[in-house]
């Protein structure tokens, strides 16, 4: 399942070609929010063995238009791990200190230490992203930038950390309605930002940037894949099959002891 959302590395991304609204991963809504309840509660119990094992991390990148859920997915997918283990990172606009350094200076100080779930809601990717569209530094600079965020994954991937990339994909028509909620629900104006209706007319230009990073920085070391995300439920489901079954894959242990347990009484 996992590889229907690959961007193979060196290939086209073709977001034209992916259905946000796909769900033919699923037989049903139902039977999917099933799964997710399974994997949610998977997910951490193997959180639990990472901790204890303490010598690997994950991190788990999240990238999409606003309203493509990113919280959402953090919510919905994360929500049995313990807290102890994991560490949500929002990337917003870069502060002063943070643009008085390179741009993956952040990104490094965030990432996840060993042991633990990193999950980065935006990421260094907004510097190929919004910074590109914006034009907030200087084409020549961006234009390295995929080579430099290759790199930064590689080194990291080389010091125990096992990289997951999900730009949930969401059709311009689906953010019409979400934006559109986020005005008509006062429980949710403050997500809100009038900047988004700014960034919804360059949805093009957006799209073209994503297809370059996806392009770009889909690696054998940290590939991405784009998830389907007009509907919350697949999204939701796609995302925490694939992140249990990383952790499967990784298959932390518990650390044996050197120590006889039956030689110690607790009086
Ligand atoms: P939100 O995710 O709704 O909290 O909004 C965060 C905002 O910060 C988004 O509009 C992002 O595009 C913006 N942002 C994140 N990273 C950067 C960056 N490196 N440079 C400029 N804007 C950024
Ligand atoms: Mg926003």
């Amino acid at each position: 399942m996992a590889d229907d959302y690959l961007v193979k590395p060196g290939k086209k991304a073709k977001l034209a070609d992916r259905d946000p609204a796909d769900t033919s991963a699923f037989k049903s809504e139902e039977a999917a929010k099933a799964q997710l309840a399974e994997d949610a509660a998977e997910i951490d119990r193997l959180q639990d063995r990472l901790y204890a094992e303490g010598k690997r991390s994950l991190l788990v990148v999240l990238q999409g238009m606003d309203t493509s859920g990113k919280d959402g997915t953090v919510r919905g997918v994360f929500n049995q791990t313990g807290p102890l283990g994991v560490s949500v990172t929002a990337f917003r606009r870069p502060s002063e200190e943070e643009m008085a350094h390179d741009f993956l200076w952040r990104a490094h100080m965030a990432a996840p230490k060993r042991g633990t779930i990193g999950i980065f809601n935006r990421s260094h990717y907004e510097d190929v992203l919004v910074v590109k569209v914006h034009k907030l530094a200087p084409a020549k600079d961006i234009d390295k930038r995929y080579d430099q965020i290759n790199a930064f994954e590689k080194m990291l991937t080389e010091n125990g950390v096992t990289i997951l990339k999900f730009m949930l994909n969401i059709s311009k028509k689906e953010q019409r309605e979400r934006l559109q909620e986020r005005l008509d629900d006062p429980k949710k104006h403050w997500k809100f930002n009038p900047g988004d209706l700014d960034d919804r007319k360059l949805w093009d230009e957006f799209q073209a940037a994503y297809e370059l990073m996806l392009e770009n920085c889909s690696t054998d070391h940290a590939p991405w894949r784009v998830i389907p995300a007009d509907h919350k439920w697949a999204r939701n489901a796609a995302i925490s099959a694939i992140v249990r079954k990383t952790l499967e894959d990784m298959n932390p242990q518990y650390p044996k002891v050197t120590w006889d347990p039956k030689s110690f009484r607790v009086e």
